[in-house]
C-alpha cells in the first residue's frame, strides 16, 4: 500500500514545506504595517472596537485580496497566504482585529468567491477585497450552535422575494456590517436540504439598518473586546428572490465547506497569538530580576 506523506524537502532553498520565499516576503511586509499602524492602537480599541478605515486601509495595500482571483481587484495567491495574514495580524496584539479581518477574508468572502453569480461577485466580492464594504456572516442562533441544522430562521418565498424572519447571536462585525452571508431555512420541513445561505445588505450607504434588520445588543465579552459581536434580529425583510448565494436547498453543505477554512484560520490566528505571549514572557523573564539574578535562571520558570 503506498502513502503520500507530506515531508519537508531539505534540498531546496524553501525552509517550510508550505510557506515560500514568497509568503516569507508577504509576511515580513504585513508584520512591519501591523506593528507601525496597528499596534499602538490595541488598547484604545478594546474600548473603542477596531475602527472601519483599518480594513479600508489593509485593501488598500492588497492585504484582503491574497488568495482572490486579479480580476475582481485580488493577488491571486494561494490559500497559505491565509494563514500568513492571520500570523501576521497577531502582531497587533489585538485578538478582536484579527477576529474581525478573518470573518471578512476568510468567513464571509470566500463563499461569495466559490457561489457567487458574477452580479454578487462584483457588488460584494470586489469592494469586499478593498476594505470598502465590510461583511458578517450570521449562522447561529439562540437556540442553535455546533448544530447548525436544528437553526429556526426562516426565508420564505412570496412572489419575487424572500421574507426573512428570525435572530442570530454572536454575529462578528454585524454591528458596522453592510451586508451578510445569512444561513436561513427555505424550507423549514427538508431537513439539512431545507437551509440555504442569502447574501444581503443589511444597511443602507449612510450605515443605517434596512427595514427589518436591526442589531437587538451589542454582546459584552470576556475577550476579545476590540471585536463587536451582536444579536441580530429579521423581521418581515423582504428582499430580493436573486439574494440566494449558491443553490437553494445546499446551505447547509455550503456552509459547512465554508467553515473548514475558517476553523484553519481560526487556528493559525490562535497559534501565532500563543508565540507572540511566549516572546513577551521570555523577554520579561530576561529583564526581571529576584535575589540577584534574571528569574528566567530559575530553574522552574527556564523550564
Ligand atoms: C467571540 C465569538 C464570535 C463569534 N462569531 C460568530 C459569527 O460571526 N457568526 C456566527 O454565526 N457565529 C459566531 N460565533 C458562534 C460560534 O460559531 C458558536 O459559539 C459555535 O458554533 C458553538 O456554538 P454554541 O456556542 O451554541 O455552543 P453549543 O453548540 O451549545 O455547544 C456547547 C458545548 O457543547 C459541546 N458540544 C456540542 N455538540 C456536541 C457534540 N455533538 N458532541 C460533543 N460535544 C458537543 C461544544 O463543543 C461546546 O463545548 C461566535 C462565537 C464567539 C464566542
Amino acid at each position: 500500500m503506498s502513502t503520500t506523506v507530506i515531508k519537508p524537502d531539505f534540498e531546496t532553498a524553501q525552509k517550510h514545506f508550505i510557506f515560500t520565499q514568497e509568503h516569507e516576503d508577504l509576511r515580513e511586509s504585513m508584520e512591519e504595517w501591523v506593528k507601525n499602524e496597528l499596534y499602538p492602537h490595541r488598547m484604545e480599541w478594546e474600548e473603542t472596537k477596531w475602527p472601519d478605515w483599518a480594513m479600508e486601509r489593509a485593501g488598500e495595500l492588497g492585504y484582503l485580496g491574497l488568495c482572490f482571483p486579479e480580476e475582481y481587484g485580488g493577488q491571486g495567491g494561494d490559500y497559505y497566504y491565509s494563514l500568513v495574514r492571520a500570523e501576521a495580524l497577531s502582531h497587533a496584539g489585538s485578538g478582536g482585529l484579527g477576529m474581525g479581518f478573518a470573518v471578512q477574508t476568510d468567513m464571509v468572502l470566500p463563499p461569495i468567491e466559490m457561489l457567487g453569480t458574477e452580479e454578487q461577485k462584483e457588488r460584494f466580492l470586489a469592494p469586499g477585497i478593498q476594505g470598502k464594504r465590510i461583511g458578517c456572516l450570521g449562522i447561529t442562533e439562540p437556540g442553535a450552535g455546533s448544530d447548525v441544522a436544528s437553526i429556526r430562521t426562516t426565508a420564505k418565498l412570496e412572489g419575487d422575494e424572500y421574507v426573512i424572519n428570525g435572530s442570530k447571536t454572536f454575529i462578528t462585525n454585524a454591528a458596522r456590517a453592510d451586508f451578510i452571508v445569512l444561513v436561513a431555512k427555505t424550507d423549514p420541513d427538508a431537513g439539512h436540504n431545507g437551509i440555504s445561505l442569502l447574501l444581503i445588505d443589511i444597511r443602507d450607504e449612510e450605515g443605517n439598518e434596512l427595514p427589518g434588520f436591526s442589531v437587538a445588543q451589542n454582546l459584552e465579552k470576556m475577550g476579545m473586546a476590540a471585536s463587536d459581536t451582536c444579536e441580530i434580529a429579521f423581521e418581515d425583510m423582504r428582499v430580493p428572490a436573486d439574494s440566494i448565494l449558491g443553490e437553494v436547498g445546499k446551505g447547509f453543505y455550503h456552509i459547512t465547506w465554508e467553515l473548514q477554512g475558517e476553523r484553519l484560520v481560526a487556528a493559525a490566528g490562535s497559534n501565532a497569538g500563543a508565540e507572540r505571549l511566549l516572546e513577551t514572557s521570555i523577554e520579561y523573564a530576561k529583564d526581571r530580576e529576584a535575589f540577584g539574578r534574571p528569574i528566567g535562571k530559575f530553574q522552574s520558570i527556564r523550564h
